[in-house]
């Protein structure tokens, strides 16, 4: 069955019902207002009855007393004018009877009766006219009288009033009625004791009473009622059929996707995953997984550490950093893509979507080759820093063999006094002790300069490791001490006694040499040469701090300092600051330069302090 079939049922029944139940209404009113009209005729015509009745009981009663012909009708004219159906009255003898006063009407014959029981009597030839009589006293009633007020109104009653036992028609009361729709009929029997005439009583109802309008309006309402709900359902199908539709496309791309997508409810737990989420995170993501226990990831080339944490909470659409792994299981899957916020129409967080990628072989390969040039580029940099090494150790060559010149001198002067003192014919031997062990202690002085300067040279892969800040800082004081003495500059050192971080032992003294030899560079000129170094900690981090007295930084630099090759110096290459801090940084620190605020200049680096958990045990 059709929605528009339906509709018109619909209408049909609810219009069919509607009209029966105006005209069953209306047919009920009609009945009530009749059977009141019926029962006011029926009481009328009963009490007319009894008025006939009073009348002759009236006339009898005076007639018995003597009362003369001529009194009695004057009499009569007076009683009988609220009772225009009281035709005649009679004196009867044996004789015949005889008109009291003047009668409306002339009564038809009719034999004498005198009995002294209450009759009623009816002439020959029937008709409306009647007789009443007691004793010799006769009242003749014109039935056609009885209801003459009554018979004006909007719906006027029909009447036929009847003989008792012949049931003769007495009366038919029918007045005007246009064309008949029904008629309502209801039969009694007059209330007197002497005039108890069988009486049907009937009212046509005509065409115009019923509701027709009502009905056609009710009818025109419920069709368009129909009409509405019918439009209203076909709406709401096509709407309905709309969002299946619409569903059902987005279902199908979600499902046909190559990306793996899953949405998620606010609590992180699955509504819908595709197979190719499934495959990614091998696992079969049935409804309610929390996500965040199945998806695991691991940065692996971002050098930024991965706040998985951060991530899920984001209530914003948020990229997974490039170069992120998927843990499955024992592999590492290299996956982009990201989690995006879901959103109801109230713009409230109703959930999250996480959509994944498997890096293709290009990708891969391309990171692969990101990677192995980030490899290369460290290897680079450890060259550079080789190189950088072995050039300032050519710059230092003359302050280093100074720096040597002196114990090897010490340890030729102690063996010349050893041997001078053994020539001796009684040597003294404490003294030779003595010469010896000098020579033996400067002998180590010049071994450690010559293995700090092996270590420099060599070319070993970086390594971090716990190293102590200060212990470098005086590592490079040692090995710059012959310029330091040369150029007469005065070293100011501020530190405790150990800062332990993380690094290698020999990037981090190339650092510091790298800003004690500018700093060096800077106070050639300067009246009281003067450097500052000093070691602080703030927060978690190491600060060290070169601070000297020289010019300061030239405004011509000032902007480049760490960009590779800027240099003021005649001769400079403008590479040892920005090595400096890319070493800095490969170490989690920084570096930086500044001028200070008294003259000069103040760089510092910067180095997350190591706590070692183990040095307690
Ligand atoms: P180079 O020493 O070969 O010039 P650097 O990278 O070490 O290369 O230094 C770059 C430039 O920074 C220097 O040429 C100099 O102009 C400036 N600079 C570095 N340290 C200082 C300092 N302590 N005082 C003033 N200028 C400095």
């Amino acid at each position: 069955m059709t929605r528009r079939t339906l509709a018109l049922l619909l209408w049909l029944m609810l219009a069919g019902l509607g009209t029966v139940a105006l005209f069953f209404s209306t047919g009920s009113r009609l009945t009530a207002t009749f059977n009141t009209d019926a029962r006011i005729l029926h009481r009328v015509l009963s009490q007319r009855m009894e008025q006939q009745e009073a009348v002759l009981n009236a006339v009898d009663a005076l007639e018995r007393q003597g009362m003369s012909a001529a009194a009695l009708g004057t009499y009569l004219d007076a009683l009988l004018r609220p009772y225009p159906q009281v035709v005649a009255v009679e004196r009867c003898s044996v004789g015949g009877c005889q008109a009291l006063g003047a009668p409306a009407e002339r009564p038809p014959p009719l034999a004498v009766s005198t009995s002294a029981r209450p009759t009623v009597r009816w002439p020959e030839e029937g008709g409306p006219l009647y007789a009443l009589s007691q004793n010799n006293v006769r009242v003749w009633v014109n039935a056609q009288r009885l209801t003459g007020a009554l018979d004006n109104g909007a719906a006027p009653l029909t009447y036929t009033l009847f003989q008792p036992a012949t049931n003769v028609i007495v009366v038919a009361h029918t007045p005007e009625t246009g064309a008949t729709s029904r008629t309502l009929q209801v039969e009694k029997v007059l209330g007197t004791t002497l005039q108890p005439f069988p009486i049907r009583i009937s009212r046509s109802v005509p065409w115009s009473a019923w509701p027709w309008a009502a009905a056609a309006l009710w009818t025109l309402l419920t069709a368009g009622l129909s009409v509405l709900i019918f439009r209203l359902l076909e709406s709401r199908r096509t709407a309905q059929r709309a969002l299946l539709d619409e569903r059902a496309r987005a279902g199908g791309v979600v499902q046909a996707a190559s990306e793996a997508i899953v949405a998620l409810d606010e609590r992180y737990q699955v509504t819908l995953a595709n197979p190719a989420a499934r495959a990614a995170l091998n696992h079969p993501l049935p409804f309610g997984t929390d996500l965040r226990t199945v998806a695991s990831f691991q940065a692996t080339l971002s050098q930024a550490p991965f706040d998985v944490a951060t991530f899920w909470d984001s209530s914003q659409p948020t990229a997974l950093p490039e170069g992120l792994s998927l843990l499955r299981g024992d592999e590492a899957v290299q996956v982009e893509g990201s989690l995006a916020p879901l959103r109801g129409a109230d713009n409230e967080l109703r959930g999250r979507v996480l959509i994944l990628r498997e890096a293709g072989p290009l990708q891969r390969r391309m990171l692969e080759h990101l990677e192995e040039g980030e490899r290369r580029v460290r290897e680079h940099e450890e060259m550079l820093a080789h190189v950088s090494r072995l050039s300032t150790l050519g710059e230092m060559g003359a302050g280093l063999a100074h720096e040597l010149n002196q114990p090897l001198t010490a340890i030729v002067s102690y063996g010349q006094a050893a041997a001078h003192l053994l020539d001796d014919p009684e040597p003294d031997l404490e003294r030779i002790r003595h010469a010896v062990g000098a020579s033996v202690a400067q002998a180590g002085r010049a071994a450690q300069i010559i293995v700090r300067l092996r270590q420099w040279v060599r070319r070993t892969p970086s390594r971090a490791r716990p190293t102590d800040l200060v212990q470098a800082v005086q590592n490079v004081l040692t090995l710059c001490r012959a310029d330091l003495n040369r150029l007469r500059v005065a070293v100011v050192t501020d530190y405790a006694d150990t800062s332990l971080v993380q690094a290698d032992p020999v990037q981090l003294e190339q650092i510091i040499l790298n800003l004690l030899r500018n700093a060096l560079d800077a106070v050639q000129d300067a009246p009281n040469p003067t450097i500052k170094l000093g070691i602080a900690s703030e927060g978690s981090s190491w600060f060290l701090s070169v601070c000297d007295n020289g010019p300061g930084i030239a405004a011509e630099v000032a902007q480049r300092l760490f960009t590779p090759f800027t240099t003021s110096k005649e001769g400079g290459l403008g590479l040892g600051l920005s090595l400096s801090q890319t070493l800095a940084q490969g170490m989690g620190g920084d570096l930086q330069g500044a001028n200070a605020g008294a003259g000069g200049a103040v760089f510092t680096l910067s180095l997350p302090c190591l706590v070692l958990e183990a040095a307690s045990d």
